[in-house]
This record gives C-alpha cells, structure tokens and sequence, in this order.
C-alpha cells in the first residue's frame, strides 16, 4: 500500500491474551455449562481458592515452562476427560448425555471405578483448597500467582472455543469459491462463499475472520461428498472470529467445503467492501463499489482466514446490473445472465495468494490498455477523466518491463489493471492485477499536472508494480515484518525510477524522506521496524514512515556496501526461493547469505538495524591522520528511556567517507564499525573529512572539535567540491545536531551562508525547510518581528535567487522542481515582486473565466495569493466545484485552505468531513496546510479534539491518515500550557487513542520544541 503521499505497558506475553478482556471480560464458569466443548488437557488450569476451572487457550508449540507446569497440574488433577482427540473424546462418551437428553446407565464395575476417582478427587481438591492460593506445578504451589481466564463467551453466550488474536494453524484454506452481488440501489451486497479447508490436526472447530457479516446460512461437507451438513458456528466480535463446530471429528489430512451464505451494506469508511458516490460527466450523482482490504478488512466482505500466510487461490463471481462493469484479480472468463436485468461475471481462479490481495471493483468505468510481454496493461478511471490515464499507461508499461528484467522472474498474471478510485483513503493499493489507485496519484493532465504531480504518478506506480513481486508473489508472514513488503517497495520505487526515468531525479525525493524518518526515528516513541504487533490498532500503526522509508534507507545501505550486482542476486534469490510463500526478515538476510560466500554476514549486520529502534550517532575526531570515531544512540529527546539501556545499543555501522584529497580510485572509502570505537588511518593529511557520502548509510555523523569547521571553509571556497546530497545532507546534519546541543545554532547560520553560492535543489530546499520550521515555532509563540527577521535572514541568502525564477514551465525537471519550491517559499513570505507577479497571473485567469492556461509548476502558488482576497478565494471554490482535474483541484484546495479567514478554514474542514462536496479523502491535507498559518494553526487543533471521535471512525484508529492527523495539528506547539493541553486531551479519551504511538510522538515534540526554544530563543534574538 503507498501510505497518503505524503500502551498498554509492553505485557509478558502470556498475560497480552488477558488483556484483551479490559472491555467487560466474559467470566466463564465451567460449572455452570451443561454442554462442554471438548477441550484438551493442556488447555486446563485450576484455582483453587475459587473452585473454578479456568480454560486456557493454547496453540501447539507455544507453551513455555510455566504452561508446561499448568499442564502437570491439570494432569495431576485427573482433569483429561476433557479432550479434543477423536479417540478420547469416543472414550469419554460413556460420560455425556445421550441424544434424547437422558442419562445412559454405566455398569456396576464403571460406577465403583467412578466412585474411587471421585473419592480420589474431592480429597485432593479439598487438600489443594486449604492451601493459600496457590497454583500446583512440578516445583509444587506457586503463591499469590494471579490466575488468566482466557477463553471468551460467543454472542449467543456459549464458550468460544478459541482465546487468540491469531488463528489457530490446524484448519489451512486451500481455496476459496466466492460470489458476491454488490446492490448499488440499496446499498447492501450478498455473498455465498465456499472454503475448501485441509485439516492439519485433528479438531471439531475451524476458526475463522468474519466482521460485520450478517450470516444466514453454513454447511459443512467432506471434500467430494455430495452430502452438506448444516452445522452450529459461533461469533466472538471483539477478535472478528467466527467457530464452526463440526458435529464430528475432522480428521488430518482431509479435505473439507465449508459453505457460507451472508449479507451485510456496502462500508460507509474507506476499508472493506465500501460505495463510493461521484458526478459523471452530466454532474448527475453515480455509485460504484470497490475494496480496500489491507491490512484487515478482507474479513468484512467475505469470511476468511484473514493472515497474510494463510495463502490460498480464489474463484471470483460478481453477480451485478447489467449496466455496470465488473473488476476482480484475475480476467474475466464468461458472462451469464443469472436473472432479470443481473448478469454474472465469473473470473479465471487466482495464483496463490493472501487474503488482503483480493479485490473487484464494480462501477462504470471506461479504460485504455496496451500488451506487453502477454500481459495486458489496462488504465481505468471514470469516463471524463479518459483523456488523464495516457501517462500512467506508459509508465506502467515501461516499469513492468523493467521490473521483469530485474528481478528475473516474468509478471505471472494476463492481465494488470490499475484503477484511479474517486474516492480513496491512502495513496494507491497493490492488490494482485487489480491496483486502486488515488485519482491524484494515476491520472496526469498535461495542462494542469505540474513536474511534481509526475513525480507523484511514476513514484506510486513504481511502488505498486514493485508490490506485484515483494507482497504478492512473497509475502510477510506476519504484519511483525511489514517493512519486507513496504521497506522494499518503496526502495525498489526509488531505484526504479532512477534507472527508467532519470530526469525526475526520484534520489533527490528520497533523500527527502530519509530526513524526515530518520528525525521521527529519533524519538523515544519510535519502535524497531520488525516488532511484535498482535491488535489491529497495532498492525495498523506499522504503517509509519519507518516501515516504508527506514526498511527502504537500510536496503539502500546494505546495497551500497555489498555492491549492486551482489545485492541485485540476493534479491532474486530470495525471489525464486520464496515464490507463493511467505517469509520472515531472516528470509532474505538468508538469501543474501548465500551470495556473499561467507565474505560477509549480512544476517548479523542487518540484525542490528531491524531489531534495534533509533540509529547511531557516529562522532569523528581528526588528529593528524588518525581518526577517532565512536558510535551511540542518537536520541533527540530531553531525557532517555534508561541510559544503561541505551548505552547497550551497538550497530554494525557500514561507514562510507571522503576527504579533501579524494582522488584515488578506492574513494569514497567505507569501514566497518562493529565496535563502539575504532580508529581510522587516513594515507595523508586532508583538509577534511566527509562521512556518509550522499547520506546512502542511515546514521547521523557529528565533526568534533574543528571538524564541522574545516568543511564549511570547504563549502565557502567551493561547495562543488562536495556533491549536491551531501550538501543538503550537512544541512541537515548540523540543524539536527543544534537540537540535541552537539553543535550552537550560531554555528548552523554559518555554515547556511554558503547557499548564496548554491544552485541546486536538494540544499537549497533542505535550508528553506530548516529555516520555516524556526519561523514556524517563532510565529506561532506570537513573536512576529523576530519571525520577520528569520525572514529577512532568508532573503538575504536567497534574494537573487529568487529574482532569477521566471513564471514558466520550462528547463531541466529539476530547475522545474527548484522554481517552484522556491516561488512558494517566496509568496508565503512575501519576499520579492513574488506576490505581485502571482496576483497579476491570478487576476489575468480570473478575468478568463478559468480557460487561461498558468504554469502548471507555480500553479499552486498563483491559486495561494490570488486566495488571500475574498473574490480570488469564492471565484477559486466555484472553479473547484466545476475542474474535472483532480491535480488542478489538489491546488485550489491548498490554496484555499491557505487563507487567513477563520471562518473559512472551519468551513473547509467541516465539510471535507462530511465527504459530499469536498471529499474526505482531502481531509488530513487540508488540516496540514490550514496548521502552517498562525490562525490556522489553533483552528485545526481545536478541529481535531471537536472531531475526534468521527475521526477514528472514518479513517480508523491507527491509520496513517490519523498518525498524519495527530502530527500535523500539533507539531508547531512549544509552551507547557500546550504540552498539558495535549496530553490531557488524549488522556481523556480511550485507550485506544491515547497510547497511540503517533500520540506519544506527538507529545515528545512538543517537549522537544519547548527545549528548543529554552536553548536557542536568546540567541536568536541576540544575533539576529
Ligand atoms: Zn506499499
């Protein structure tokens, strides 16, 4: 999935299943039930005090020494009559009831044996009773142990015979016969569908996913028996399972057609099976259906084993009007009518695969496509917007041909279609031969689409394509390793549109990103990018910036120092290796094993990075030729978590380095530091010393003593000698090290004197981005003369380039992407004729009613100051309401929530929430931009507390929508009246919301902005 372009104490984990009962625990008392399901001995405990049976329950090979010691208990207990094993449960017969409801009559010889066990028994419970509370184990009584209840209560009130978040892995799917009748009229859809399951240990449950569902109807029958049996199911909502409890036992190794009929609406949110409304071409209203199932929702519109490791195939009907088309995974076979008016589209069965890769679309749409190499690449989008999917044809065409290349292994389907959805929670979603797509980021319209808008479009295509291959042909195996699937698509996104299109300088785009991670990263609240996640708000909270960038930073790193051609047959390895499977991080350290021979353990270096959270800070100093350096945890925060743990942190730390003589063929040099410490011997005398070249390793590095010096002396003679990456790089760099007090603020304004002499994007961007977030947290402490001086700071280094921008489209892609950061920066802030220029081309589209072409790379700019005024602003929201340019759109709708009417900005965030005339898709953008301005930026926050329950409704809790949300609307505060502010507010509402990691981010931020201005407020007003 392409995220929108843009605690609970940690418990033992015996005690995780136990806290999922914090809402009304059901307390089973197995006294009370009549009718047991049969259970296993090592799923029984026994409390003493209390005299009641707890029922634990256990997976096979997760029981650690404590559980073992339960189970002797039990044993000890005689408790065995209760057991799931064919031949037990036939045994223990003689003990239950008899059809008819009465008691069948033991012999004389059962009744005396019963009696003496029963003897036996009362005795030893009675022991066990006077005792303090204890639980029995082979090292005896075990006090004051609190005792976990763990099997839940189904709907209907009976046991549900399963405790765990997980499936149980005795029942696997094999394939799946899904028809499903979506009803656009009503809102509603049917489905039937039929699981043909192998049972792998014998059981009489089968466990699945089901949410949401009303479920009418399930059969059971052996695999090519035409015999069904209509059987008992139970349903535990709080983990959206349902229980098949099968009237006889279900023996290993068969095959078994679990059939099930439901109904349930079409999803009013973004996730599921979900009706989404638009104007067509003659602004008459429209519906379609589509799906978003990942992570988990494919539950929702069918039920499922919803695990990304239970792969299995898919056979697909769609029963719809006649008058709409239908999509699905694979290519359409046959159309049948099925009844009046309805027609039944039913598509090839599906490779292998996991449950969140399915989808179908029905809805009116209208496409283009090409062949390439016996695949069909096709475009869909509503039907006025055909004349937008030209672009996207050609980029997908091109990448899948790549791609196939690269990886060495052909695309597997016929047919690949990629779908631009009206409206669309996050940014794109890779399902198998069925890619949803935002409009913004698939559809590019030559006379409004911008040189970025086409950044946007190949990068999400890239990144899906790339899915097709990391994701859907081999699949984590749980969400714990989301990074496997995200890291490398996003890393393949970047590299791929180096080596097919490299005159969008994607590079420049990632190194962007890789400093936005890694100051999140940075952060106390920050978390490995392989880590245990069990609930949905969990799995849903691994789709962060560090799963897709931090995986895709290491892979760059990694790739960097094991060589291309080394890391490029790693990959296919691991390719060919794991084809239809599933994987852990080990997988692949494993596979790149094998290529390196032994040269290198890839599985230890890397280990260092998944597991640990954070990155090192890596210090240098230069005596002579000799280079001192040590590694540490780089923490931003005021205070760390445990310094004896941090101290603890070790990297294997792939350095890479340049110096002032660098000529010789073995630079850039690289050093491997797998020790806290380590020298360096440098062949001669340099002048400096740059480490991390083109930041290609994800580590922070700090010049002590004269170090950071002697290159912005370099910088000041000669930025050129030093590439246009590292540039910005040491920009970024030396802001950083200002916040954590390595380095004085005074330094920073230094070293930034330079960008007089710049002309590159990538720095030149990366000071404009230090420079307004100090504006930002000067404005919005109310200081406007000294925020006017950060300003006037500004101009002076850049006011010539500024002048120098002409207000067009023409040149390199890149001087293209520099004049319109540059120009936006320039009309914010008021510097130049920029506002001037801007409000004549606003005045100039105006008077043409909208049919006057702009620029399209300072469009968004010309939108923003014709805005400021109330007719630009009304004129831009009735042209809004009218552009069939969904990228034109994107920038009128910056524009308008870049003004300073309050009314205004309430305005557009109400209504994006409500959906209809903005949709809410646009919602988390709009509350970004409206943040940036001074009375905006209350605004927002006191929207986001108003709305905060709808919030987590519509775009779920977790979600990178809400994590976008959380950061957006209070990254700006710097008082302790907001710190409190903030924290009081989550702290009031569930715990759902208020141990959300983006919570505690956001909350760490605003200390860190406090701190910052304690540092470096005096300074700034001193010197500037
Ligand atoms: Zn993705």
């Amino acid at each position: 999935m392409e995220r929108f372009p843009h605690d609970r104490i940690q418990l033992p984990r015996n005690m995780i299943e136990n806290s999922m009962f914090e809402e009304e625990p059901d307390v089973v008392d197995l006294a009370k039930e009549s009718c047991l399901h049969p259970l296993e001995p090592d799923e029984v405990e026994y409390e003493p005090r209390s005299s009641r049976l707890l029922v634990r329950g256990l997976g096979e090979h997760e029981m650690d020494e404590d559980e073992e010691d339960y189970e002797s208990s039990a044993k000890l207990l005689g408790m065995s009559f209760m057991n799931r094993s064919a031949g037990l449960r036939n045994s223990a017969a003689g003990y239950r009831q008899s059809s008819d409801g009465s008691c069948s009559v033991p012999s004389t010889r059962t009744m005396v044996v019963c009696a003496a066990v029963l003897v036996i028994a009362v005795a030893v419970i009675m022991v066990i009773y006077l005792l303090p509370k204890c639980t029995f184990t082979k090292e005896g009584c075990h006090k004051n142990r609190t005792m976990e209840l763990i099997y839940p209560l189904a709907t209907n009130g009976k046991i549900f015979p399963w405790a765990k978040i997980r499936l149980p892995s005795y029942v696997v799917p094999l394939h799946y016969d899904l028809v499903l009748q979506p009803n656009l009229t009503t809102k509603e859809f049917a489905g039937s569908v039929r699981i043909t399951v192998n049972v792998i240990q014998v059981t009489w449950n089968i466990i699945l996913h089901s949410s949401g569902l009303n479920i009418t109807k399930i059969t059971l029958s052996s695999a090519g028996r035409s015999q069904t049996k209509a059987v008992e199911f139970l349903e535990y909502r709080m983990h959206d399972q349902i229980a098949i409890v099968a009237p006889d036992a279900l023996l290993v190794g068969q095959n078994y057609i679990l059939s099930i009929d439901y109904s349930s609406n079409l999803s009013d949110t973004y996730y599921g099976f979900y009706k989404v409304s638009y104007k067509d071409e003659h602004t008459k209203k429209r519906w379609l259906a589509a799906t978003q199932f990942e992570p988990l929702a494919a539950r929702s519109a069918f039920p499922c084993f919803d695990e990304p490791a239970f792969k299995a195939t898919f056979l697909i009907k769609i029963r719809r009007d006649e008058q709409y088309t239908a999509l699905s995974n694979m290519p359409k076979n046959v159309t049948i009518p099925v009844a009046a008016g309805i027609v039944q589209d039913e598509f090839s069965v599906s490779l292998k695969m996991s449950t969140y890769l399915v989808a179908f679309i029905v809805a009116n749409l209208t496409t283009t496509r090409r062949e390439t190499n016996r695949t069909w690449v096709s475009i869909y989008a509503v039907p006025q917007k055909l004349s937008q999917v030209e672009y996207a044809l050609d980029t997908a065409v091109k990448l899948l041909e790549f791609y196939q290349k690269y990886f060495h292994i052909d695309y597997p389907l016929q047919k690949l279609d990629l779908v631009a959805i009206p409206d669309f929670q996050a940014g794109a979603m890779e399902n198998w031969g069925l890619i949803t797509f935002r409009e913004t980021t698939l559809l590019y319209d030559n006379r409004t689409s911008s040189t970025m808008d086409k950044n946007l479009i190949t990068a999400v295509i890239a990144h899906e394509l790339a899915h097709q291959w990391f994701g859907n042909l081999v699949t984590m195996e749980w969400w714990n390793d989301l990074w496997l699937n995200e890291g490398f698509a996003t890393f393949m996104e970047y590299f791929a549109m180096e080596e097919t299109f490299p005159e969008l300088h994607a590079d420049e785009e990632f190194l962007k990103l890789r400093f936005k991670t890694m100051m999140k990263d940075s952060l106390n609240a920050s978390h490995p990018i392989s880590s245990a996640v069990q609930s949905s708000k969990q799995i849903e909270e691994m789709f962060d910036m560090l799963s897709y960038v931090k995986g895709a930073s290491l892979l760059l790193m990694l790739k960097k120092y094991i060589e291309h051609d080394t890391f490029q047959a790693g990959i296919q390895n691991y390719l060919h290796n794991h084809s239809y499977g599933s994987t852990r991080s080990d997988d692949l350290w494993d596979s790149m094993n094998k290529v390196t021979n032994g040269t290198l353990d890839v599985k230890r270096l890397m280990k260092t990075w998944i597991l640990q959270k954070g990155f090192p800070l890596v210090t240098i100093r230069r005596k002579g030729k000799t280079l001192f350096i040590h590694q540490e945890r780089f923490l931003r925060s005021p205070e760390s978590e445990n310094w004896t743990s941090d101290a603890s942190y070790l990297w294997h730390i792939p350095l890479s380095y340049k110096t002032s003589n660098c000529s010789s063929l073995f630079c850039p040099y690289s050093y491997l530091l797998d020790q806290k410490s380590a020298t360096i011997e440098l062949q001669e005398e340099v002048k400096w010393v740059k480490f991390n070249v083109d930041m290609d390793g994800y580590y922070i590095v700090h010049y002590a003593e004269d170090g950071w010096e002697t290159l912005i002396d370099q910088l000041k003679r000669d930025p050129t000698a030093l590439s246009a990456k590292d540039r910005a790089h040491l920009i970024n760099s030396i802001f950083t090290l200002v916040g954590v007090g390595k380095v004085s603020l005074l330094k920073a304004f230094n070293l930034l004197d330079y960008i007089v002499k710049e002309n590159e994007a990538a720095p030149i961007t990366q000071a404009l981005f230090q420079l307004s977030v100090i504006y930002g947290l000067i404005e919005k402490r109310g200081m406007q003369d000294l925020a006017a001086r950060v300003v006037g700071r500004v101009e002076k280094l850049l006011g010539s380039k500024i002048d120098q921008q002409t207000w067009t489209d023409n040149g390199t892609l890149s001087e293209r992407e520099l004049r319109s950061t540059v120009l936006a920066f320039a009309c914010s802030y008021h510097l130049g004729k920029c506002n001037t220029t801007a409000t004549k081309l606003f005045e100039d589209w105006k008077a043409s009613n909208g049919t006057k072409s702009l620029p399209t790379d300072v469009m968004k700019t010309v939108f923003t100051t014709g805005a400021k005024s109330n007719d630009g602003w009304e004129f831009l929201l009735s042209m809004y309401t009218s552009s069939v340019s969904e990228a034109e759109k994107y920038k009128m709708l910056e524009a308008l929530a870049s003004t300073e009417d309050v009314r205004k900005l309430i305005w557009l965030m109400q209504t994006s929430l409500e959906g209809d005339f903005i949709r809410s898709q646009e919602l988390s953008h709009i509350i970004a931009t409206v943040s940036q301005s001074l009375p905006g930026h209350l605004l927002a926050w006191d929207f986001v507390k108003e709305n905060w329950e709808n919030l987590i409704q519509k775009f779920h809790v977790g979600s990178y929508t809400i994590q976008n949300i959380v950061t957006v609307s209070t990254s700006q505060f710097s008082t302790e009246a907001h710190l409190v502010e903030v924290k009081t507010f989550f702290e009031s509402k569930s715990e759902k919301s208020s141990e959300l990691r983006c919570v505690r981010e956001a909350i760490e931020t605003i200390q860190l902005n406090i701190k910052w201005m304690m540092t470096n407020l005096k300074m700034l007003q001193q010197w500037l």
